[in-house]
Order: C-alpha cells, then structure tokens, then sequence
C-alpha cells in the first residue's frame, strides 16, 4: 500500500495514466484529500467507482496512526502520531482569540542536535520524516478544526531541525500553500532553525516567502556552545551572516528566538551583549521563558526578569516580544515535544527486563512497538512501548553535520522545483 501523500503531483499523474484514465483526476482526489482528510476514497462521488475501487487497492491517505491525543483547557491540542516503521512524532494545534489557528510540525523523528534545554533531541535521532509525514500532520490536525475554525498559520517548530531535512520540508509546505492544496498563506509560515548557515541561505535560494526564526539563546560563542553543543562547528557570526543575507533577499526581518533560563542566560548583562550584537540589523528578538522538560536541570526564570530583559532590548532600540506559553500542561509547549516518553520508556523497560529475566538473558537495546490504537482515539493513557532510547551518538553528530550541505539524497525525495508537486 503507498502513502497518497508521498506521491508527487506527476507520480500520482503516471499512475492514472496506466490505468487508461485522463491525468486530471489528480486534481480531482487531491481537491477531496485537502478539503477533508479523512476522507474514503469510496466517497469521491465525482471520481468512477472503478477508479475509486483501483485508488483503495493501492493508496492509503493517512500513513500514521493517532497513538494519543490531548487537549489542553488554553484549546492546544496535541497528537502523538505512530508512524510505519513503528517510530513517534508530535505534532500541535494552537488557538488563540485572534481567530489564527497555527499548526506546529516536526520535521524528524527526534532531532540529532541535543540542545542542553530540549526535549526533542533528547533520545537522539532516529531518520528524517518523509514529505507525505510533515504533510499529513497539518492535516491530521485540520481533522481538528470546528467547522467554523480555519488553518491561518504553520510553525515548523516541532521536533527535529526543519533545515536538515529542508528538501522535504519545502515538498511538504508547497503543498500546504498552494492555492490547488491547502492554500495557506506562505506569508503565514515560519521556519525555526537552530542556525545551519547552508540551510539559510538554501532556503534564501528556494523559498524567499517563508518567514526565518533563528533559535540564538546566547549572546556569545562560549555560552552558546554549551546551550547548543552544535554551535562549536558553526559560530554566532557565521549564522548571523546567512541570516542578513536572507534579509537582503528576501526582504523578510528575521526573528531571533532566546530562550530565557534562570541565571544561565537571563542576566542584564545578556541583554546587553545581545542588543550589542544584534544592533543596527532589523531584526525581531522573541524571549520563550523555559518549559520545564523532566530530568533536564534547567529553571524558569523570574517573571521580573524576563521583563527586564525584554526592556534592556527594547531601551538598546532591538525589537522584543516575548512567547507566551501554550500548551505546557500537555507538554506542547515549545521544547517540550519528543518521540519517547519517559512514563512509557520506564514502563517498557521494566516489561522487557522481566522478559529477559525469564529468559535468563541480559535486556539488549534494539527498538521493540507494539500495536497502538487506531484513527479515531481520543485518549492519552494509550501504552506504548518503545525502548529505542538513544544516547546522541558520533554517528547522529555526522548525520546532522551531513545534512547541513543538504546532500543530493535529502533533495531527491522532494521535486528538484518544488513546484513541480501540484501544478503541471
Ligand atoms: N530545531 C528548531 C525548531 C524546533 S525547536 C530550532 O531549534 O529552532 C523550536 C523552538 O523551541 C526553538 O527556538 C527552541 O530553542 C525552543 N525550545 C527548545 N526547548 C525549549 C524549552 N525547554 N523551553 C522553551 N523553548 C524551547
Ligand atoms: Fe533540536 Fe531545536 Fe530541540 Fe535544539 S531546540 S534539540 S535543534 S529541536
């Protein structure tokens, strides 16, 4: 069975056509597929019933089960998706009273870059999710809308690092914004990046639409390296200069996103080297208080601090906002995303161990899964058992490394011209 939404535009196209039939019926499904995503394909009623009968044979639309699904009292919801292979990845719907309904998405199963404050890259690394796997979490959660409700806005800010996977990202958000997918405003997009200078300026080249968020955290190059170990390799300048140049081309102000942990990085003195060193670039600089991640030593800062902060910027004359958290009583707030869960690690483990003991065998470590529940679950206490917990590995470092030149691998899986994906 092949994911639908795996398919480019001309593959789903050659698959009509060897089956004798007129090439517009792509337009036709996918019309179906982006209004409403649950859809069967027996209920295409504009599509021939032996055509409908050929698609269930061959295609299904979602490739990803709903493991668990929760919903906070600030209207966030969050889906913990079980993909193919057995692996997890969250994906968030926030509401605000503006009306905007944002989705936020992962780009990878877990993230290879293990910031010291973050969930995501906590079990390391496991593979890129392919475009039909960032596709499908907008839609999934479109699944979620109140019938008065609309998709305004995406936020690539769930787990794994959106410009080491970027060829099958762009794929995924073509599709999401053009005017024959979901139709979202590409204006209404925003990339967060750990700050992979190739990445930017790739992204300058492909995409100049999308709105940049560069995750900075630090003023300076010796505290950066520790919050964000990656950051030995690369350098606050150098990520600073692919992001002026992504302003010079694009025209779009870039935002700097810091996230404020008690006494590491929220003093006045931060503030001041920050402003020093953002000065004169026009730029946004958004302060995301911590979310408490469990086992991590990190504190929320002091509500008065945070307000210092932002004031020290805003007086230096740097643009400032600060995030409100949403979602963190389900743990969808930013940082808080990740593809295992501790309660069921633990849960897991000691299933395992009891088996091994049984066995007379020491527990090894290989990933195990089981059957999860179906579609339509709504409840979060759904066990699921995966031990793939890894430490970040040489290995997952080289993977990050590589994918910051965006091999040609990363680019095939996505059309060469994004736009080749829905429009002929
Ligand atoms: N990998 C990308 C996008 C995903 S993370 C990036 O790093 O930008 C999205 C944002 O959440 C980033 O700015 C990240 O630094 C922030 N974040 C990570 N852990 C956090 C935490 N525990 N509390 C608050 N924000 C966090
Ligand atoms: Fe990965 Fe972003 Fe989390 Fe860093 S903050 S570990 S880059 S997801």
């Amino acid at each position: 069975m092949e994911h639908l939404l795996d398919y480019s535009w001309k593959q789903f196209r050659d698959w009509f056509v060897s089956k004798g039939q007129p090439g517009y019926r792509v337009a036709q499904v996918l019309h179906w597929v982006y209004e409403s995503p649950k859809i069967s394909f027996d209920e295409m009623s504009d599509v021939p019933k032996v055509v409908r009968r050929e698609l269930k044979k061959s295609f299904k639309i979602f490739s990803m089960q709903v493991a668990s699904h929760r919903k906070g009292s600030d209207g966030t919801e969050k889906l913990l998706l079980r993909t193919q292979d057995g692996e997890f990845v969250e994906c968030v719907l926030l509401r605000d009273d503006k009306g905007n309904r944002t989705v936020c998405i992962s780009t990878q199963i877990g993230c290879g870059v293990g910031c010291a404050f973050c969930a995501s890259g906590l079990d390391g690394i496991v593979r890129n999710l392919t475009s039909g796997e960032i596709l499908e979490q907008i839609l999934q959660l479109k699944c979620l809308l109140q019938p008065e409700e609309r998709l305004s806005h995406i936020v690539v800010m769930g787990m794994g690092e959106p410009l080491a996977n970027l060829g099958r990202l762009l794929g995924a958000l073509h599709r999401a914004t053009h005017k024959d997918g979901l139709g979202i405003s590409a204006r209404h997009v925003t990339i967060s990046t750990v700050g992979l200078p190739n990445g930017i300026r790739r992204l300058a080249e492909l995409n100049p639409q999308y709105h940049l968020a560069v995750s900075l955290h630090a003023p300076n190059d010796e505290l950066r390296n520790r919050l964000v170990p990656a950051n030995r390799r690369i350098g606050i300048q150098a990520i600073l200069q692919a992001a002026d140049d992504y302003f010079a081309k694009t025209g779009r102000r870039v935002t700097y996103e810091y996230v404020l942990l008690r006494n590491v990085n929220d003093r006045p003195e931060h503030a001041q080297e920050l402003a020093e060193l953002l000065r004169g670039r026009n730029a946004l600089v958004n302060l995301i208080p911590y979310n408490p991640v469990q086992g991590l030593p990190y504190e929320v800062p002091d509500r008065r601090d945070v307000g210092r902060f932002a004031d020290i910027l805003s007086r230096m004359g740097i643009q400032v906002t600060i995030r409100y958290r949403k979602g963190s009583e389900i743990e969808a707030a930013c940082g808080q995303l990740r593809r295992v869960h501790p309660e069921i690690v633990s849960k897991s483990k000691k299933k395992k161990k009891k088996k091994s003991a049984a066995a007379g065998q020491e527990p090894t470590g290989s990933s195990e899964s089981s059957p999860t529940s179906d579609n339509t679950s709504t409840s979060d206490s759904v066990i699921i058992s995966n031990d793939a917990t890894v430490a970040i590995s040489d290995h997952e470092l080289q993977m990050y490394e590589a994918t910051e030149d965006l091999p040609a691998e990363a680019e095939q899986a996505a059309p060469a011209k994004p736009s080749d994906q829905v429009s002929e």
